[in-house]
């Protein structure tokens, strides 16, 4: 027998968790609205966000990063998303999986997606987007005023239209990475996205749009405890650097060691970094917003479910966390179309849930039964 194809279904669980977010859903004077742009609730982080939005518009946030704190599944990846969109670079959002810790900073990809992907499987750097530099000719990078050790190497490079580009933000290095065409197709630059790349990436306007423009984007390295001393080195240092992307971490851990070090500071990071960041926190949901929240999401994946079931749903996000609550959505409507109904009910629920685990419950079964696992 011979398997002829089988078909991925990551691109589809990549792209699903945050397609709700359109923005951080602020009025004209920078207040939150309480439901808006697919948040709920959270209005103080959203609202500082915003401030860091006009930071960012206004080049104050040179040499600054931002590190969102707060428990898991607190909204942290999606206050991160809703920055970029207000940033209003129309970004595709991105991904690189990456390796090894090392990698990050050598800035060597292993694969590119074209859309945002979870740090899974060993990698943990997310990129929603870079510094993007729109180039139809050499002469727009001229009109840029890029520093004059790029233009030098865009010109020995032959960089010609329609060419993608890659500069190397610490080196400034220029590598052509590909055909504006090629790129068009598989990531559909005529609709105006960009192709993504490490720390600066070049995007290809259609001829008739074209000029050069100077995009500001947005790095986002989640986990960021993950990191070891070496890559907070090069991060401090690449901060610096006057083509560095806007970097936005986060974390959900508390006093930790810095990864390679015995030193222990708050959130696992570097006194120099943390010296560098501005911070904001995220607060826990009430079970109402965890029900708002459940409800977004089931209208987003099409997915029926009454009134009692959704509080039922909230109770349970409430008593496990919010990412468990929606992973119940799948399953419970799987169960609800298997028994021919199009909505889900209280009992597909009750019985989806004595069927998954959550994580706490699962650490407590660990603890309790360690004798019956290999440890
Ligand atoms: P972790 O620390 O585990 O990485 P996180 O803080 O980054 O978690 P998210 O991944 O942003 O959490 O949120 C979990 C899910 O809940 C996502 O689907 C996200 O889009 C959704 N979500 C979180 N907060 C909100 C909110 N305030 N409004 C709407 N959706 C939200």
């Amino acid at each position: 027998m011979r398997i002829e194809e089988v078909a991925s279904t990551t691109k589809a669980q990549r792209v699903a968790t945050h397609t709700h977010i359109k923005g951080l859903g602020l009025q004209e004077d920078g207040t939150a609205v309480p439901m808006s742009a697919g948040f709920v609730g959270q209005e103080q982080a959203r609202e500082a966000c915003g401030v860091v939005v006009d930071m960012i518009r206004q080049k104050k946030m040179a040499g600054r990063a931002l590190l969102l704190t707060g428990a898991p599944g607190t909204g942290k990846t999606a206050l991160a998303l809703g920055i970029a969109q207000e940033l209003g670079t129309k970004v595709r959002i991105a991904g690189l999986r990456i390796k090894e810790n090392k990698e990050v900073y050598e800035g060597e990809v292993t694969e590119l997606t074209p859309e945002y992907t979870e740090g899974q499987g060993g990698s943990y750097g997310k990129v929603v987007s870079h510094v993007i530099i729109g180039l139809k000719t050499v002469k727009g990078a001229k009109q840029l005023k890029l520093d004059p050790t790029i233009y030098d190497s865009l010109q020995k490079e032959k960089v010609s239209p329609g060419d993608v580009i890659y500069i190397e933000a610490s080196s400034g290095a220029v590598k052509r990475v590909g055909r504006c065409d090629a790129y068009a197709t598989e990531f559909d630059l005529e609709a105006e996205e960009y192709v993504p790349l490490p720390k600066v990436c070049a995007r290809m306007h259609k001829p008739r749009q074209c000029v050069a423009e100077l995009v500001p984007g947005v790095l986002f390295v989640d986990e960021v405890h993950m990191l070891d001393i070496e890559c907070f080195t090069y991060l401090n240092r690449a901060l610096e650097s006057a083509l560095a992307p806007i970097v936005i971490f986060a974390t959900n851990r508390g006093l930790c060691s810095i990864r390679g070090t015995d030193m222990v500071s708050p959130h696992g990071l570097p006194v120099d970094l943390l010296d560098r960041l501005v911070i904001i926190r995220t607060l826990p949901y009430t079970p109402q917003e965890m029900v708002q929240i459940l409800a977004l999401r089931a209208q987003v994946e099409s997915i029926g479910i009454d009134e009692e079931s959704l509080a039922f749903l909230g109770e349970v996000g409430d008593r496990t966390s919010l990412r468990h609550g929606v992973q119940l959505l799948t399953p419970s409507m799987m169960l609800a179309r298997t028994n021919g109904r199009d909505e889900i009910s209280r009992g597909d629920l009750d019985e989806v849930d004595s069927l998954f685990h959550d994580a706490k419950f699962s650490a407590r079964l660990l603890a309790e039964q360690a004798d019956k696992y290999i440890s």
